[in-house]
């Protein structure tokens, strides 16, 4: 099936900024992705068009109701001028988990999909090209309609918008300290959690502040029943490695279901490393370090890929992980996975994307 897609291209191109200078998501290319819905209608009038700002009326359900979700991924150019997208399909299914979640009407992925490349081809002087560069692909859906009253929306919009973001570690990967959470909670199973929906993310931003007050940079949940077990890490999915195992928590309904999760767990059984998704206590974690066990622990997530773990502080208790230092399994997992993304390594799970008509 084929899509029309309109495209109005925007008159006036804007300055590139330096991605080596500026911060994560704050600059934007010069177009966007727009779908509507109404009820009538359904989804409809796909189109591309300069990147500017929407009118939205006050009463819009998103503004009172939070009725939206998201997504981000990522296109990668390669050394060779290609553009290569990795696993788009895997967020789109989750745009739609999301949306179902969030009593928001399916989208056609095909079409979901044929709209992020087509976007991103237009703005392709866009993806920039310097080691660990990316350009960042933010596709969303508001609730729209104009209504007070607490019901599912009968119009919204999806869109998508793209921001050239930099090398995520500006002297290479390295370990971040982190702070365990034991008074407030992100989700809990039956709740939001596995859904990318703003309200999860705004639940979080005490904890985070207080960490970073604290001087850590992320913030370790906890499960929002005992405190007890491991969620996961600001927004990364954590991994451990215990002695010769890795264990990383289960898909339990609280936390979210990482791309750069899965892809992990396969690549690390393709290595023949077994690795056990259960429930996990912080109490365990803190035992195994105790008895010399805890070797590397790391976050995972589209805007870092690997993040080493090098100290965490629970209640006052602080231990430090691997020296400190970044481990072997979280470089190797690192080189692998950004090798592949970059098409500088054989992609052997057919994960890359490659968009056709790049200008070189
Ligand atoms: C997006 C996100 C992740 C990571 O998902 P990826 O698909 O790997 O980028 C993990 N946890 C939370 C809460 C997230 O929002």
């Amino acid at each position: 099936m084929t899509y029309s897609i309109s495209i109005e291209l925007a008159t006036e191109k804007k300055t590139k900024p330096d991605v080596s200078k500026i911060s994560f998501g704050s600059s934007f290319t010069d177009h966007m992705f727009i779908l509507d819905y109404d009820g009538d209608r359904g989804w409809h009038s796909p189109r591309i068009v300069p990147y500017q700002p929407i009118t939205l009326d006050p009463a819009a359900k998103v503004f009172h109701y939070g009725q939206t979700i998201f997504e981000g991924l990522k296109a990668y150019r390669t050394e060779d001028g290609r553009l290569l997208l990795f696993r788009p399909d895997q967020n789109l299914k989750r745009l739609n988990r999301s949306n179902e979640r969030m009593s928001i009407p399916d989208i056609d992925e095909e079409l979901a999909l044929e709209a992020l490349k087509q976007l991103v081809l237009v703005d392709q002087d866009w993806v920039p090209s310097a080691e660990g560069t990316s350009l960042y692909i933010r596709p969303f859906v508001i609730a729209t309609e104009p209504l007070l009253g607490v019901a599912p929306s009968q119009q919204y919009k999806f869109m998508i918008i793209l921001s050239p973001v930099g090398s995520y570690y500006a002297e290479g990967i390295h370990p971040v300290r982190i702070h365990v959470e034991s008074r407030y909670v992100r989700a809990v199973a039956g709740g939001v959690g596995e859904a990318k929906t703003a309200g999860n993310y705004a639940a979080g931003l005490k904890a985070q502040e207080k960490a970073t007050e604290e001087g850590y940079s992320q913030v370790l949940w906890l499960d929002g029943v005992h405190r007890k077990y491991i969620e996961e890490v600001g927004s990364m999915n954590v991994f451990f490695k215990l002695g010769d195992k890795i264990v990383t928590p289960e898909l339990n309904g609280s936390i979210l279901a990482g791309i750069t999760r899965a892809s992990v767990i396969q690549m690390l059984e393709s290595w023949g490393v077994e690795v056990v998704q259960r429930r996990i206590s912080i109490e365990e974690l803190f035992e195994a370090h105790d008895r010399g066990e805890l070797i590397e622990a790391f976050g995972t997530g589209t805007a870092a890929v690997i993040s080493p773990v090098g100290e965490l502080n629970w209640q006052g208790r602080k231990i430090v992980i691997g020296g400190g230092q970044t481990g072997e399994l979280s470089s190797r997992l690192y080189n692998e996975l950004t090798g592949i993304q970059r098409g500088e390594r054989p992609d052997p799970f057919g994960w890359v994307v490659e968009l056709k008509g790049a200008e070189a």
